[in-house]
């Protein structure tokens, strides 16, 4: 099978949400105004407006309070169930181009009666009232059929997200699970023939937050916040934050050469 595959190995995640923020800036997508739900996690699920959400499951270990992340999106499945059943309905509305990647056209349009979350098995799709269409992760399909990595991929620091030929992906994948499995043996990667977005989980599923959103109790924000074990964490989010910034200027420079006639 040709085409092109992301490994997502979340045991390298650090939750600094950078490819959160390259996602909004490839598709210009508008921030969000949150509350204070009492968990780090921000926004609280996929919309509209945000293609990708890294979800955080707060967990104990040892009497040590850690966090698991899970970088939510579109798996762009091999054969779409979105699409089987958009096509029922508006054939056309969903293509999948010669990348692979699962793209959604103009004709969604035409589909908002329609319930199209309902046929994704990860409850992905979402109706943007802005575009008024359904929409979700594009693969970033214009900077794939140009050369380029996903945004998301190009951002994230920690080497989380890994792009590529679809066989040489899946060959990494299997390679990280071995090594993986000799310190975690709950390691597993998750659907690996049926998409191509591939996680790969160090722990078992229910160590992860891994879908509809589930309300996480949490440290309270605030002075405590500085005393708090994930201090360290906020200070590496924002040295992140300038290198994010570098990042932030190569992507113009990108979208210049995408847009270039
Ligand atoms: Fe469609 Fe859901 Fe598969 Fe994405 S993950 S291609 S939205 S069925």
């Amino acid at each position: 099978m040709a085409g092109k595959s992301v490994l997502v190995d979340v045991s390298k995640c650090i939750g600094c949400r950078g490819c959160q923020v390259a996602c909004k800036q490839w598709n210009e997508l508008p921030a969000e105004k949150t509350k204070n739900r009492g968990t780090h996690q921000n926004p609280p699920d996929l919309s509209g407006m945000t293609y990708t959400v890294v979800r955080f499951k707060e967990l104990s270990e040892g009497g040590q309070m850690k966090w698991n992340f899970f970088k939510d999106q579109c798996r762009h499945c091999v054969d779409p169930p979105c699409k089987m059943a958009a096509d029922d309905e508006e054939p056309g509305a969903v293509v999948v181009d010669e990348n692979g990647c699962v793209v959604y056209t103009e004709k969604m349009k035409r589909l908002k009666e329609y319930n199209l979350r309902e046929a994704c098995p990860w409850d992905i799709p979402r109706w943007s009232e802005g575009t008024s269409q359904w929409v979700k992760c594009t693969f970033c399909h214009d900077r794939v059929a140009n050369g380029l990595a996903p945004a998301c991929v190009k951002a994230c620091p920690t080497g989380t997200l890994t792009f590529g030929d679809r066989d040489e992906i899946l060959t990494a994948a299997r390679r990280r699970l071995r090594e993986l499995k000799a310190t975690h043996p709950d390691a597993q990667l998750l659907d690996a023939e049926d998409v191509r977005w591939i996680y790969l989980l160090h722990e078992a599923e229910d160590e992860f937050e891994m879908g509809l959103l589930r309300q996480v109790p949490s440290m309270k924000f605030g002075l405590k916040g500085i005393f708090s074990p994930m201090a360290p964490v906020w200070v590496t989010a924002g040295l992140l934050g300038m290198l994010f910034k570098r990042r932030e200027d190569g992507m113009k420079r990108e979208r210049e050469k995408v847009e270039a006639p």
